[in-house]
């Protein structure tokens, strides 16, 4: 995974670990430690991310995106007791992909408490049971819905004041790219409005871009994503991170540059949005329709739940 460059750290006389195509620069591994960190720290920053009295969850799947960002958390909050740290591992009952306990390793390697969801105690059904009732071509989208909605929830259960995501540069580049190729101007022009019944999420990757948190996570917790989920094929998240990647090879800022347009948008736009509804049936917030409810019904409906 370590490159030999051959080449010197653009800031000292040490090896050179990696060569940022995007800042142009060289780097050893202390100085590319300490551009992660500083990255994450300046997008802690800039949004206020981390307050006083907090209670961090890390949404930690076991990959390398969410235990490189439980890393940095346990690094950054050592100092801090006024604010907890712990983990949450959401269990979708994918045979062969999700397995808990290499989350739970992480965790306890890192003395972080971890706390495990799933969605057959939740919901009373698996993701393999809903692909084998529906099929597997909205399988990420059925994923997705029900994992935000029981993350929520569960975290709100146990106190937790913000969800800490494992998203980097290239996920949020690649969100705002699906926006535009869907059309979805309200996803990309509103504001995320706070509302009692949802957990503030942060990002503190959201600056740096993938292969720099692989980097990282290679080299301090080695989560890796070695059993690709086996309905990865049907997202479509798949096809923009093709078109990007092979633009950015070309334009290196362009990741970069959508993240900023993605920040800048709902600022400038004065959309008001149309604010959180509370679903009668599961009492979670929604926005036009409670699309969990709709899945869950849709599976009873077919006997599978
Ligand atoms: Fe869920 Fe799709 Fe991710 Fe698999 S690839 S874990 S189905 S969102």
């Amino acid at each position: 995974m370590i490159n030999k460059l051959g080449m010197k750290c653009s800031k000292c006389n040490r090896d050179a670990i990696i060569f940022q195509r995007y800042s142009g620069l060289h780097l050893c591994e202390t100085h590319f430690n300490r551009d992660v960190e500083q990255k994450a720290r300046r997008a802690i920053r800039k949004h206020k991310w981390i307050s006083s009295g907090d209670r961090i969850a890390v949404a930690l799947s076991g990959g390398k995106d969410s235990s490189a960002v439980l890393y940095f958390m346990s690094r950054l909050l050592k100092d801090r007791p006024d604010v907890e740290l712990c983990a949450i591992t959401v269990d979708e009952g994918i045979a062969g992909y999700r397995d808990p306990g290499n989350a739970r390793k992480i965790a306890d390697s890192l003395d972080v408490p971890i706390h495990t969801a799933s969605f057959s105690e939740e919901y009373g059904v698996t993701l393999d049971r809903i692909v084998e009732l529906f099929g597997d071509r909205l399988s990420c989208t059925y994923c997705g819905i029900l994992r935000r909605t029981l993350m929520n929830r569960f975290a709100r259960n146990l106190g937790i004041t913000k969800i800490a995501f494992g998203m980097n540069l290239d996920d949020e580049a690649q969100s705002v790219m699906l926006n535009v190729l869907r059309g979805d101007e309200r996803g990309l022009t509103s504001k995320k409005r706070p509302h009692p019944m949802m957990v503030p999420r942060i990002k503190p990757f959201i600056y740096v871009p993938e292969r720099d948190v692989a980097l990282y996570s290679f080299l301090h917790v080695g989560g890796s994503d070695l059993h690709g989920c086996p309905y990865s094929h049907n997202a479509l998240r798949n096809d923009v991170r093709g078109i990007l990647d092979d633009y950015t090879s070309r334009h290196p800022s362009t990741k970069h540059a959508l993240v900023n347009l993605g920040e800048t948008l709902p600022e400038l736009c004065d959309t008001t949005g149309t604010g959180l509804k509370i679903c009668p049936d599961c009492g979670e917030p929604y926005g036009n329709v409670c699309r969990t409810c709709q899945i869950i019904n849709q599976v009873r409906k077919a006997g599978g739940g």
